[in-house]
């Protein structure tokens, strides 16, 4: 994951509220005539060069460089304070 902004391209109201979305790799061992698992091993994370993030606002889901590129375009500006005194 990129420590750059986002926004998300589908509801275009969020900038915050994200969640990673992983795999995970974990080994199994099923029987063979009823297909019940019978023994599982440690959850492995898979790591994504480009890792899937989802808008925790709509739901949207789509790979981190969506994200990264509708923040790009649509840049949040800091805007500066003035003063009204004069
Ligand atoms: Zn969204």
């Amino acid at each position: 994951m990129l420590e750059q902004p986002y926004f998300c391209p589908n509801c275009r109201s969020n900038r915050v509220k994200f969640q990673l979305v992983t795999t995970y790799t974990q080994p199994l061992m099923k029987n063979a005539i009823t297909g019940a698992i019978v023994e599982t091993g440690d959850t492995v994370p898979v790591s994504d060069a480009e890792p899937t993030i989802q808008c925790r606002v709509c739901g949207f889901a789509g790979n981190e460089q969506r994200f990264l590129k509708q923040a790009e375009k649509e840049p949040r500006v800091q805007t500066p304070t003035t003063s009204t005194l004069f």
